[in-house]
């Protein structure tokens, strides 16, 4: 052991369309404590923003909310879950509920890494609950969410399925309704589950 109790945490930050949340993981206990929450600096707060600036917001806002979340020092290693498709080569390939439109790939991980100082892991926010409880069920299992969109995650055999650019459980906007005047989804689409079953 060395170094004091800052040392022995992991910084967690958990990036929604809606929230932004920020905590302290111990990975001895397994408990996330200090769990600060602010509105997300995307689509939710600026709708007629370009995707390349909104983009640029989102990962400055992560930087600053890590850094006043640490005082300013950098974090021993920085867990980030995030509501989107990431790539097997870790680039965020969508973003629907935080920066809208598709928009090029972004490198998040690669660029929370230079702009902290600490190695960054950058994993969909799905599967990074799908890990969660992973550790306490020993068989293989589907995790369901049901929030502002709906999807789901398979673990089997030791781990999440994904093809390679990271999609698995992509549900929320399959047809399920296809009659004309079924209910609008996020997305501008009709009759998607998401439009019918989330929040
Ligand atoms: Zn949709």
């Amino acid at each position: 052991m060395s170094g004091g109790p800052a040392d022995e945490v992991f910084t967690v930050v958990d990036v929604g369309g809606t929230t932004l949340r920020v905590g302290d993981y111990d990975p001895a206990t397994g408990a996330v404590r200090r769990v600060r929450r602010v509105p997300v600096d995307g689509l939710h707060r600026d709708p007629g923003a370009p995707v390349p600036v909104l983009q640029r917001r989102v990962v400055e806002q992560i930087v600053r909310e890590v850094a006043a979340h640490t005082g300013g020092r950098p974090p021993r290693a920085l867990g980030v879950a995030f509501a989107g498709p990431i790539s097997a080569a870790g680039l965020v390939l969508a973003a629907p509920t935080v920066w809208g439109r598709r928009g090029d790939p972004l490198p998040l991980g690669e660029l929370l890494t230079e702009r902290t100082g600490t190695p960054a892991v950058v994993v969909n926010d799905l599967t990074a609950a799908a890990w969660r409880y992973a550790a306490t069920e020993p068989g293989d299992f589907c995790l369901l969410t049901i929030s502002s969109g709906i999807g789901n995650k398979v673990f089997r055999g030791g781990e999440v399925l994904l093809d390679a650019d990271g999609h698995g459980g992509e549900l929320g906007h399959w047809v399920c309704d296809p009659s004309p005047d079924a209910p609008l989804c996020d997305c501008g689409g009709r009759g998607h589950l998401g439009a019918v079953a989330s929040g």
